[in-house]
């Protein structure tokens, strides 16, 4: 249930409703919406079980201050639209300016699916923030689905990704795997990724929930929008607010393409969610021929970034070298990235430090289209 205070209520008034709830055992968590407080009731989302829900709801029509108590329609709650109408800013300060991802600007992740070496690693971090990306993606603790396959670097491989961002000023993303590991990975990185394996693992979801590093959040690979949107509650719940959410395909019965990326997930998740969406094309198709298309499609549909595998040589790639773009395709990818956000009426983020540098004329939509 979500209480809306009257645009004048005033403090004590919104703490005497948190009290009623508190003694209700609900926990109360505001949010700010047109100028008045709005206080979620957490654990009342699609519940009927709570003890005298009905009666407390009567009392709080009648508190003062109160203007409106609302049911929340979804099972989710603090990720609702209803519980935040407006659409979340995600701010990260990142050597070369801070990253806003969520606003109206789209912001480019690029890097290799590992860190494979320093050379590898440098090449490519390089490579990303000329194209214009602002974050540098990278594994270190990485997921196999075989026990035999290359599972990452670990410390030595969180080591390169800080040495590169010293280098380079971009933000780090890497992934977290163990909620042991939080603490350790928050020490090098900008912002935790759990991985779609991991998007059902609840402790991980409690633990990144009580960092305060962003947390890009994929969706699993089987996992319905409503899934991966209670996934995304379980750590606002903790008391993170920033949370980024990202389709990188779900399993669905064609073989030919690695995954099927959900663009109707894009458009209807903002809808849903007030919380960022970005989109993986990588692991969405797992085919390096098909990551610029479906990259400029998502962009088309609304998505607030795009997360994209490059690497120096993908045919010697310890992971995803499939479906890794050359450097030189990154390169060529970025001005259709522009032109296609410029007709959605919005803009790529640059680093700062490019900022100055006059970015390459973007072909128009129209010479895509015609170049194929
Ligand atoms: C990755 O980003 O390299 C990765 C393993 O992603 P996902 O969890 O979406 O499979
Ligand atoms: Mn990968």
């Amino acid at each position: 249930m979500i209480i809306m205070m009257r645009p004048d209520a005033s403090e004590r008034e919104v703490e005497q409703i948190s009290e009623m709830l508190r003694a209700h055992g609900l926990a109360p968590r505001r949010s700010h919406n047109a100028g008045r407080t709005v206080i979620g009731a957490l654990g009342t989302a699609g519940a009927t079980s709570v003890p005298g829900l009905p009666e407390l709801c009567d009392q709080l029509r009648e508190a003062p201050g109160v203007e409106a108590v609302l049911p929340v329609s979804q099972p989710y709650q603090l990720a609702s639209r209803e519980f935040h109408p407006e659409p979340t800013e995600v701010r990260i300060p990142a050597p070369a300016g801070e990253v806003v991802i969520g606003g109206e600007q789209i912001v480019m992740m690029a890097g290799p699916c590992t860190v494979e070496s320093e050379a590898q690693l440098l090449a490519a971090a390089h490579a990303a923030r000329e194209g214009g990306a602002t974050i540098l993606r990278g594994g270190a603790y990485k997921p196999s689905t075989s026990p035999y396959g290359f599972r990452g670097l670990g410390v030595a491989g969180l080591e390169l990704l800080a040495r590169a961002r010293a280098e380079t000023g971009l933000a780090v993303v890497t992934e977290v795997m163990t909620p042991a590991e939080v603490e350790l990975v928050c020490a090098y990185t900008d912002i935790l990724q759990v991985g779609a394996r991991n998007m059902q693992n609840y402790y991980l979801l409690d633990e990144v929930g009580r960092s305060t590093r962003p947390v890009l959040l994929k969706r699993g690979l089987a996992a319905t929008i409503e899934e991966w949107l209670l996934a995304a509650e379980y750590i606002l719940a903790q008391g993170n607010p920033n949370v980024i959410l990202c389709e990188r395909g779900i399993r669905s019965f064609e073989r030919l393409t690695r995954n099927t990326v959900d663009i109707n997930a894009v458009p209807l998740v903002k809808q849903l969610s007030h919380l960022p969406v970005i989109v993986d094309p990588s692991q969405g198709t797992g085919k390096r021929s098909l990551v610029g298309p479906v990259a400029l499609a998502a962009v088309a549909a609304g998505a607030d970034g795009l997360i994209v595998e490059i690497h120096p040589q993908p045919d010697a790639a310890l992971k995803d070298g499939a479906q890794s773009l050359t450097l030189e395709q990154y390169a060529g990818l970025m001005p259709q990235v522009r032109a296609v956000a410029a007709a959605v009426r919005r803009s790529v983020a640059l680093p700062q430090t490019l900022q100055t540098t006059p970015v390459a004329q973007a072909p128009s939509v129209v010479a895509l289209a015609s170049a194929g």
